[in-house]
């Protein structure tokens, strides 16, 4: 048994059946592993699924999608990692000791990540998974980032679109569609206020807005200001880009407001 720092993701669907929440805290784990589990190993993400379970069902499937995210991930962050990762689809929330169907955790230092795969095989659970292992590619490739808004933010905002359009066809429309509701960014870059911010509307505004400054301006900018926290981070990205961060803030919104997809 051992000990280590996890990020834990909890999503839930809205009924519009896109709108995906997450929710990630650092917690200890994970629980000692069962010996009932049977291996699927892909070219880089080796798959553990319960016997006769859905996830054992859709494996291939699964690991069609991971492994097309793996490459997505590492390219648009332009990152150096190239390790294998274990990915554990277990088969009901309690199986996980997660609260819902849609619930995640990463363990980057271990490269593992679990998460609850229930039947049908959805576009939510391809998008969970892979922001639970984008959790885990991310964190071996550049570090811990310093804040909720790029470590939960970045997972979902280098969502691959190729096997489902829960990335930018969902967090660009959903952007223009909750305008009222948006904090500022910079408020959201304060862990303390993060926290005080409804789930959804944080994690899909931190995701959708760094989706946004990646596709405007590629990796570099924010690799930059990645590891900043709280105190430093406006400062690190108005440096990154040369420009104010209500100038960047308000470039995203408008092209939200006119993001045709
Ligand atoms: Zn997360």
């Amino acid at each position: 048994m051992f000990v280590e720092r996890s990020l834990a993701c909890r999503a839930a669907l809205l009924m519009a059946g896109l709108a995906m929440v997450t929710g990630c805290q650092t917690i200890l784990g994970p629980r000692p592993l069962s010996d009932k589990w049977n291996p699927h190993e892909g070219p880089r993400v080796s798959f553990f699924v319960r016997p006769g379970s859905v996830a054992e069902q859709n494996v291939d499937r699964l690991s069609v999608v991971i492994e097309d995210q793996y490459s997505s991930t590492v390219a648009s962050l332009r990152l150096s990692y190239a390790g294998r990762i274990r990915g554990y689809a277990y088969e009901s929330p309690a199986d996980a000791h997660m609260e819902s169907n849609f619930a995640g955790k990463a363990y980057p230092e271990t490269e593992a990540f679990g998460f609850v795969c229930v039947g049908p095989i959805t576009d939510n659970t391809f998008s969970l998974m892979a922001h639970e292992a984008n959790h885990v590619l991310i964190i071996n490739g550049l570090g811990r980032a310093s804040t909720y808004f790029v470590t939960e933010g970045l997972a979902s905002a280098v969502l691959s679109e190729t096997y489902h359009k829960n990335g930018r066809h969902f967090l660009f429309p959903w952007t223009r569609m909750h305008r009222a509701e948006l904090p500022k960014v910079a408020r959201l870059l304060d862990d303390g206020e993060w926290t005080r911010v409804p789930e959804n509307i944080a994690y899909n505004t931190s995701a959708s807005f760094l989706a946004w400054l990646l596709d405007a301006y590629g990796p570099d900018p924010l690799r930059a200001f990645y590891p900043a926290s709280s105190d430093s981070i406006v400062g690190r990205i108005e440096s990154a880009y040369g420009r104010p961060l209500d100038a960047l803030e308000a470039d995203w919104l408008r092209f939200c407001d006119n993001y045709a997809g």
